[in-house]
């Protein structure tokens, strides 16, 4: 077993700060965790229109299970595919304004299929530095080369899009999970037309929350084009489980008839999909709690304005606070913790090495003392 010796290499990792460890909750996703018998405030989640725990969404799975039973059975191409899964892509489709969508069980499956199911060997995908995980394993079982372009910088993407071989995609996150900032897609579109490109986005933290109605990133950035890739995900903003990918009719067919990721999986309960279509309704219906997000952001950028450790501000949910080394970062969510406020610390390799954050994550389901409460607890802890 020497080879192998997993004792020392976790040694290693408890010895750069870089262990993690899971919290138990017994409480179900919303601002009040309960752990240890301890109730916290919790910015750790994504749920940011509290629709996880919404009770018609709860009612809409229950029903969605007896109507529907527990499981599929099988992959969508056998036998799996049900009615609410149909319905469910139909909605999808329309709610963000491509011809067709695609079910897939989780976001990271959906971005698994994506990336080989359009280019291969001796093709090239120009990806973001910051992207999500999922998108940079999906690049490198496409077998495609991969071009990364320094973040956010459409310069930068223009030239890593000159001179690249075979087939071409673009993708990025729409919302960087680590970041909270928003893609400049109107300009990455356009390059993409430049070079004859397909632009794959990946709308996880966007879907729900950005854009009219929260119909996400493209609504968002006024763009619509059969260039474009939308991968949604619905674990996040829509409280339940899951993921799409929607484009072009073409395209979509194409990930259907190929996609292993899609192909070689037990279909997600149909149940799920009738939940979602009422997290779907809801979303479309959430002005109220994007407005009170929007609210809770601007407090927390006021709140945090002098902060000893820089805010990084952003236009989403996401408001990262950098705090550089990791055991600083462990140290100040210590700190939080023992005032009853949970702010994960984000530590590499999710976030580059010295880039060490809080990742402060707001949901319409906050009440704005829990923003005040965070906001008085971070500025003591800077003055400290
Ligand atoms: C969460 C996330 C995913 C993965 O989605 P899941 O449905 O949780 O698997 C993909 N991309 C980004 C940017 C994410 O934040």
């Amino acid at each position: 077993m020497s080879a192998f010796d997993f004792a020392a290499r976790l040694a290693a990792l408890a010895e750069q700060d870089l262990l993690r460890s899971r919290v138990v909750l017994d409480s179900p996703c919303g601002p009040d965790a309960q752990v240890d018998g301890r109730h916290f405030v919790s910015f750790a989640g994504n749920d940011y229109l509290g629709l996880a725990n919404h009770p018609e969404v709860g009612d809409a799975l229950r029903e969605g299970v007896a109507r529907w039973g527990s499981g599929a059975g099988a992959s969508h191409l056998v036998s799996g595919h049900q009615r609410p899964h149909e319905d469910l892509e139909q909605a999808l489709a329309a709610f963000v304004g491509l011809p067709r969508a695609l079910f897939f069980s989780t976001g990271y499956m959906a971005n698994l299929a994506v990336l080989p199911a359009l280019v291969g060997r001796g093709d090239t995908i120009v990806a973001d530095r910051l992207n999500h995980a999922s998108l940079v394993d999906a690049a490198v079982l496409s077998r495609a080369s991969v071009r990364r372009y320094a973040h956010n910088d459409v310069a930068a993407a223009a030239h890593a899009l000159e001179g690249a071989s075979g087939r071409k995609v673009l993708v990025c996150d729409a919302v960087f999970s680590m970041d909270g900032d928003v893609a400049p897609l109107a300009e990455l579109l356009a390059l993409c037309e430049r070079h004859d490109a397909l632009l794959v986005v990946d709308d996880a933290h966007g879907f729900g929350v950005l854009g009219e109605q929260g119909r996400g990133a493209l609504a968002h950035a006024g763009i619509a084009s059969p260039r474009v890739v939308y991968v949604g995900t619905l674990g996040k903003a829509a409280g339940v489980s899951g993921a799409f990918v929607a484009g072009a009719a073409d395209l979509i067919e194409w990930l259907l008839q190929t996609a292993r990721s899609y192909r070689y999986t037990t279909a997600a309960p149909a149940a799920l999909a009738h939940a979602l279509l009422t997290s779907l309704r809801l979303i479309a219906g959430a002005q109220d709690k994007r407005a009170r997000l929007a609210a809770h952001r601007g407090s927390l950028q006021r709140g945090l304005a002098s902060l000893r450790w820089p805010l990084m501000a952003s236009g989403s949910a996401i408001q990262p606070v950098l705090v550089g080394g990791n055991a600083q970062t462990l140290a100040l969510a210590q700190r939080l913790r023992k005032r009853g406020l949970w702010v994960p610390a984000i530590r590499p390799p999710t976030v580059p090495a010295g880039g060490a954050r809080l990742r402060i994550s707001l949901s319409a389901a906050h009440a704005a003392a829990h923003v005040d409460a965070l906001c008085d607890a971070l500025r003591e802890a800077g003055n400290e």
